[in-house]
């Protein structure tokens, strides 16, 4: 992409009501766009970043038979008055009324359809266990919306949904969404920790999140410092219930309070396995040998539109972002410094064109703008490698190449840089 075509409105300062560095950097750096309170557009370089979000959810929901679905925004009042929830849930439902006067409701979660999505296909024992996820956008009234995606009113979650046999069944489900959200925030390269947590609204005894440490984090959580030497991967699901890492919530009951260290966090992702709550309120009921039973369930969620906030929370300095590797909306941040040189020009046209061809995603700053507020800008979107073309290159043929987390500078031949460059970003290219 030529940053000249390139639709990256960056601004120099935030308004003013604008709290958190994260919000910050994404509305200077053009990447999100406040429409009214708590509801935001994404735009170019915000969505590459949650395209990349999704795509690697995807891959590993998919690698672990997780069944992709996608449901309507819009429920139906029905269905959560049936499950008693319609009144409950209180103002943080927006609730709306159709032209024949019936009660829909703009779906803050999917317990309930889900679960008559799975009472009307699901009829014996042979079908389970079931999974199922979408991906998609949820709508919370919140109090306070605030600090941008990060507490929105509107904002994309991926929700799975298990169904099993019975609470053993269940369990081992349950660990397996453990470990695919490890898989998945270790392959987005965020080290998350996981935490016990109570299972809240939705009821049921076995509940974990999933948080990212960061001082100007919302939640607070409670960790003995062994825990942050475990590989969680490798424990069976014991030993991860007995992980002792808690929500503020859970520390709170536990009776036995010393050696913890407290941390302010960002909550990621949330799994619950809640047992047959909705498969008793929809009277879901499976045929087996040993007679009918209603199906053991379980929820998982990611907060997909709330990752590139807490990311850029958690990796930046005082010029701007710094992205990860693994879901940096561009691997290169080509600059051509002097625009009006045709030597130079030619090169970064055909560099642009070589890493176009070899998939390595570029963008290119072609624009007539000074030197300063190319580099500024590069600095605020935060692209993990940037490839300097400029006096160097008339001078010595070379150009330089800057990594973006540490400003570390190495020049290169220009006819090298496109191997070297192949070389440091490797296999995630
Ligand atoms: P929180 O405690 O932050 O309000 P929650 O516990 O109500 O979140 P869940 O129902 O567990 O949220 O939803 C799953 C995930 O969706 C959360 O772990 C979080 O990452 C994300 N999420 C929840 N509410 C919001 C919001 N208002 N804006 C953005 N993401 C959210
Ligand atoms: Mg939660």
């Amino acid at each position: 992409m030529k940053f000249s075509n390139f639709f990256i409105p960056t601004l120099k300062e935030s308004p003013s009501d604008v709290k958190m560095r994260s919000h910050d950097l994404m509305i200077r750096s053009g990447m999100i766009r406040q429409e009214t309170s708590g509801i935001y557009s994404w735009l170019p370089l915000g969505f590459r970043v949650l395209k990349k979000i999704i795509n690697k959810i995807e891959l590993f929901h998919d690698i672990d038979n997780v069944n992709q679905i996608l449901m309507p925004t819009i429920q139906s009042s029905e269905i959560w008055k049936t499950s008693e929830r319609y009144d409950t849930y209180g103002k943080e439902m927006l609730r709306i009324t159709d032209r024949n006067n019936k009660d829909l409701l703009y779906g803050p979660t999917n317990e309930e359809m889900i679960t008559v999505i799975g009472k009307q296909y699901i009829k014996s024992y042979k079908s389970l266990p079931r999974k199922f996820y979408h991906i998609q956008s949820k709508f919370r009234d919140e109090i306070r919306p605030r600090f941008g995606v990060m507490r929105a009113r509107e904002f994309i979650m991926k929700d799975a949904y298990s169904f099993d046999l019975d609470e053993t069944n269940g369990e081992i489900t349950y660990h397996d969404f453990f470990n695919l959200y490890l898989k998945i925030f270790n392959n987005l390269d965020i080290p998350v920790v996981p935490v016990r947590a109570p299972s809240g609204e939705i009821g049921g005894n076995l509940s974990h999140e999933f948080h990212l440490i960061v001082e100007s984090g919302e939640s607070e959580i409670f960790i003995k410092d062994d825990v942050f030497n475990k590989k969680y991967d490798d424990l069976s699901l014991k030993e991860l219930i007995n992980l002792e890492s808690y929500t503020d919530d859970y520390f709170k009951k536990i009776n036995e309070k010393s050696g913890f260290n407290s941390f302010k966090s960002i909550e990621l992702g949330h799994i619950f396995l809640f047992g047959s709550k909705y498969s008793d309120s929809f009277n879901f009921v499976v045929d087996s040998h040993e007679g009918k039973f209603k199906p053991f369930m379980g929820s998982y969620g990611i907060g997909v539109s709330r990752i590139p906030a807490a990311v850029i929370e958690y990796s930046n300095d005082s010029n701007g972002i710094i992205w990860p590797k693994n879901i940096s909306p561009f691997m290169v941040h080509l600059i051509n410094l002097l625009h009006d040189d045709t030597e130079c020009l030619e090169f970064c046209e055909k560099i642009y064109k070589d890493l176009i061809k070899k998939k390595i995603e570029v963008i290119y700053d072609d624009r007539s703008e000074s030197p300063g507020k190319k580099f500024s800008d590069a600095d605020l979107i935060g692209i993990p490698v940037q490839i300097i073309c400029g006096k160097a290159f008339k001078k010595h043929n070379e150009v330089s190449l800057i990594h973006r987390a540490n400003k570390k500078e190495t020049y290169f031949k220009s006819e090298n840089i496109l191997n070297s460059l192949i070389d440091i970003l490797g296999e995630n290219v």
